[in-house]
């Protein structure tokens, strides 16, 4: 209807679209291309979170032999040069970059068969790869270059790890009177603080960083050069995983030497937990489980049981069933685990560790499994499928790491209705409540510090409550209601850029 001196027939207001962020993120490895552990998962996933909530992402990893022959990629055209030092003359390594579609997310590769026509992604069961220092400065200068042929313009460059360290610092050294590259903003994720790229001194000048690059400022650390340092001095902004982590690597307990360089950018430094993939992680969807579940329908979760045991020759019977998935490292409390095994048994507890790692663990726990048949099952591979169900078919997880910047497996035993005890540290500590101290929203047992000792008095505890049905039936129903999907972090996420671009 006409409004009186008013005209109806007003144009209507042109509908401003929002800006979408253009977002590259750089890293070593990113599923389903090249995996070795949770980074992939998050540069995997991030994006296409990412891509939902509005932005325009856009992932670049090296071109390794396993993504060549697993995807196919079409030639994008541009070719980046990189000077590196060899012997006393400079020589430019070319890459070609590629790229594919994952999900609507554009992924590039960059492409150059000398330094990533391998097998593995950074060295073998020998060790790491002799010129991982070149290779790292080839694919970040690389991704550099690309960005400066106009391969693809963004706005923040979300950097992952040593291996994309070295972005940040081109940004603000190199490069930073170039139009394209020294506008950008940076921002440093630190999965695991232990991992640094560290190299010989002279590796500097072999990947075409002079002298100058050498002070306490830059990359020089106790003698060696450490690309993480320059990611950490560059970037705009740093996080890491989860806001526990993001204070505790600023002590030296857990800064690993760098604690004094993280206190210099403290007022930049976030934390932001990892997602769970739910389309991967879920009891009512998982295709590896022989019974699906959900919270309101808990009995498959028995039949998960049962059917577990039974393919790892375990006694059958209402005992409750201890899973324990991981690395056999001293980070994730592997020697205690296998130290209080027969203790574990003893108490009325089965047990079941999958893993791979030092010897020296599998070799004790595979001895004492020996002691209690029917009891312990070891098994010791990389078996996704098994870890499904063990997840789904243990009563409680164990996770007693000494540190854990976020961790995955008790997110997922969360959802899995499978009770983690933990260690109170880092995201484990951020991500599970204590039900003793809460039984309202507590889901796990906390341990206050990673000892045999206190293993033992926490798994005792969580025993106590395994025997109270109506008391387990409420934890493991608080554990499974919680939400730990990506779209809380990404929106954090997106938040950092956003701040970054004001
Ligand atoms: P990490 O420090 O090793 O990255 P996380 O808990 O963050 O530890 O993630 C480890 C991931 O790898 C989890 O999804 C876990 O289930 C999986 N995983 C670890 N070891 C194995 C194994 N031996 N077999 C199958 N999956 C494994």
């Amino acid at each position: 209807m006409a409004v009186k001196g008013k005209t109806s027939a007003r144009k209507p207001a042109a509908v401003k679209k929002p800006k979408k962020i253009r977002v590259l993120f750089a890293a070593g490895e990113a599923v389903p291309f090249a995996k070795t552990g949770g980074l992939a998962d998050v540069v995997g996933t991030l994006p296409g979170e990412l891509a939902r909530l509005g932005a325009e992402p856009a992932l670049i990893l090296p071109e390794y032999r396993g993504v060549r022959d697993r995807f196919e990629l079409k030639s994008t055209g541009i070719k980046v040069s990189v000077p590196v030092q060899v012997m006393e003359d400079t020589v430019i390594k070319v890459g070609e970059v590629f790229e594919t579609d994952h999900h609507g997310v554009r992924v590039f590769f960059i492409r150059n068969d000398e330094y990533f026509d391998r097998e593995f992604l950074y060295g073998t069961a020998k060790g790491d790869y002799e010129d991982n220092a070149p290779r790292f400065v080839f694919y970040s200068r690389g991704v550099v270059e690309f960005i400066r042929a106009g391969g693809f313009e963004p706005e923040v460059v979300h950097c992952h790890d040593w291996q994309a360290s070295l972005i940040p610092l081109y940004v603000k050294t190199l490069y930073k009177d170039d139009p394209r590259v020294g506008r950008l903003k940076t921002l440093l994720t630190i999965h695991n603080l232990a991992y640094q790229g560290v190299f010989w001194k002279y590796d500097l000048k072999q990947i075409g960083l002079d002298d100058s690059y050498f002070t306490p400022e830059l990359l020089e650390f106790y003698g060696n050069i450490n690309f993480l340092k320059g990611g950490i001095m560059f970037a705009d902004v740093i996080n890491t995983v989860s806001k526990t982590y993001a204070r505790e690597i600023q002590t030296p307990q857990f800064g690993a030497k760098l604690e004094g360089v993280l206190l210099t950018r403290t007022n930049d430094l976030y934390g932001i937990v990892n997602g769970l993939d739910y389309k991967v992680w879920s009891p009512e969807i998982d295709k590896y489980i022989p019974a699906k579940y959900s919270v309101k329908d808990l009995s498959g979760k028995k039949t998960c049981k049962d059917q577990l045991k039974k393919e790892l020759g375990l006694d059958p019977g209402n005992q409750p069933l201890i899973g324990n998935i991981g690395r056999l490292a001293l980070q994730k409390g592997m020697d205690l685990v296998a130290e209080s095994m027969a203790e574990m048994v003893e108490m009325g507890y089965q047990v079941v560790t999958l893993g791979t790692g030092e010897e020296k663990y599998e070799k004790l726990m595979k001895e004492t499994a020996a002691k209690f048949p029917g009891k312990i099952a070891i098994k010791i591979a990389f078996n996704d499928q098994l870890a499904h169900k063990i997840e789904a078919g243990a009563d409680l997880f164990l996770m007693p790491s000494r540190y854990e910047p976020c961790g995955l497996n008790q997110l997922i035993s969360l959802k899995y209705g499978t009770v983690p005890v933990v260690t109170e540290t880092g995201g484990l500590h951020e991500t599970v409540e204590d039900f003793i101290a809460d039984p309202k929203n507590g889901a796990g047992f906390k341990l206050k510090e990673a000892s045999k000792l206190e293993l033992l008095t926490v798994l005792k505890r969580a025993l106590d409550v395994y025997y109270q049905p109506k008391q387990w039936d409420r934890l493991v129903k608080n554990g499974m209601k919680k939400d730990f999907s990506w779209k809380a972090s990404a929106r954090e996420y997106l938040g950092l850029y956003k701040s970054l671009l004001k």
